[in-house]
């Protein structure tokens, strides 16, 4: 069991590790499946956040959503792709977590998640949290002890 004497990294803001929404590959609720997918195959993400023109946080979308999205009986319908909406494939419960909760609450949720999509209190989207950035610095800490 690691024992960690101070725990006051767990009270400091997620806004602090964030990755901010301008550097977040993202699509619009708008968008058909066709775009999705060119945006998740280009950046290599395996999901990334749907927002809407408000800049607010809607869903998340995935590949496996797309793919399912599009599954016959016999064979991948690829010919629906231009005529599905993003926001009728996403997927919308997705973990809520705003830019002032503590570090401890990431930590707990990206156990499950490998990143989070953290919004402002009105729901604007403001960046993600990644399992990777979360790691990192729970490494820098204990190797500093
Ligand atoms: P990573 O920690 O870099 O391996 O990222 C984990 C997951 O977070 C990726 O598979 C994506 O789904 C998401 N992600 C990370 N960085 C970005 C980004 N800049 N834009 C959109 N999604 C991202």
């Amino acid at each position: 069991m690691i024992s960690v004497n101070n725990r006051d990294f767990l009270q400091v803001p997620i806004a602090d590790y964030l990755i901010p929404a301008e550097k977040v590959a993202c699509v619009q609720v708008g968008n058909n499946a066709e775009h999705a997918l060119l945006v998740l195959t280009k950046t290599g993400y395996s999901a990334i956040p749907v927002i809407d023109v408000k800049n607010h946080l809607r869903g998340l979308l995935g590949i496996g959503m797309i793919t399912d999205s599009i599954l016959g009986l016999e064979r991948i319908e690829y010919e629906k792709l231009a005529d599905l909406k993003v926001d009728h494939i996403m997927q919308t419960d997705i973990p809520a977590i705003k830019t002032t909760d503590r570090f401890q609450k990431g930590l707990d949720l990206l156990i499950n998640h490998t990143f989070l999509c953290v919004t402002e209190e009105d729901g604007t989207f403001a960046g993600i949290l990644t399992r990777r950035v979360i790691l990192k610095e729970f490494k820098k800490y204990l190797y500093m002890k």
